[in-house]
């Protein structure tokens, strides 16, 4: 199990709280880096991680995967570096589709997830559109952080003890990880969670206006998928107190495509 797959499965336990089932084999080569149940609310999770620090291959594109392309040594890095390679080849690959129903993750009724580090306008519209969500690792890092700092935790998990070490070794001199990002309010839904509120979402590079509920996990309350892309493409209006405010913000943007998102899908 690589490093990265480690800290993701030790933030979803630690932070998220959700039971897992790490590096699932499927028949073929085929692998599931991490499946994962939120004991609570039952929603599952089937969580890809890739990870590439290397400057030119970081972000996670919307560029068109091509089979024969990706079997190239030359291509190959770049090629699964594209929200298509998983689509095809993680996520909907009928070996892994079988696997997952033996773990009684039935198609649709479950959650994709791809952690990465950053991605283009392109791959989150992708993402979106085949019901993907994604996560941006240094995030993940950061909530880990949140989540460990001031505790004197003795944690059994060694991924944890590392970054328990790490954390509060330079912990104490530095600003916490992320802060000068933006102000993080808590992740989870918890706060406040009959207090519906409407979104819109105005892309102006793809001149188009979507309405959301806030808790869709493509909104977060106005925060988006946390893509270090959205500031150039778009912004976040709201919060509405009902959809037909929204539906009136959306509207006045004057943008050709107003509509509903189709993960949330909100109505009165
Ligand atoms: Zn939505």
């Amino acid at each position: 199990m690589e490093t990265t797959e480690r800290i993701v499965e030790a933030y979803v336990r630690y932070v998220k709280g959700w039971a897992t089932i790490p590096n699932v084999r499927c028949d073929g080569q085929n692998e599931i880096d991490l499946l994962a149940i939120d004991p609570v609310s039952n929603a599952r999770h089937h969580i890809e991680v890739s990870i590439s620090i290397s400057q030119s291959f970081r972000k996670l594109t919307g560029k068109p995967y091509d089979r024969e392309a990706a079997k190239q040594r030359v291509d190959k890095a770049k090629q699964r570096r594209t929200v298509g390679f998983f689509v095809e080849q993680k996520f909907e690959a009928p070996t892994v589709v079988a696997k997952l129903r033996e773990f009684g993750f039935e198609p649709g009724a479950y959650n994709k997830v791809i952690v990465t580090w950053g991605w283009d306008a392109d791959a989150e519209e992708q993402a979106q559109a085949a019901g993907i969500l994604l996560w941006d690792f240094r995030e993940l890092i950061s909530e880990i952080g949140d989540a460990i700092r001031g505790q004197r935790t003795y944690f059994a998990d060694d991924t944890l003890r590392t970054l328990n070490l790490f954390i509060h070794a330079g912990g104490d001199q530095r600003p916490p990880v992320g802060t000068e990002v933006e102000p993080k309010p808590s992740n989870t839904c918890g706060s406040a969670p009959s207090e519906r509120t409407l979104w819109v979402y105005q892309n102006w590079t793809r001149d188009k206006a979507v309405v959301h509920v806030g808790s869709c996990p493509y909104c977060n309350e106005g925060r988006g998928m946390h893509a270090g892309a959205g500031d150039q493409n778009g912004e976040w209006l709201g919060p509405y107190q009902d959809v037909a405010a929204a539906w009136v913000a959306a509207e006045n943007t004057k943008r050709r495509d107003v509509r509903r998102c189709g993960h949330c899908s909100p109505t009165d």
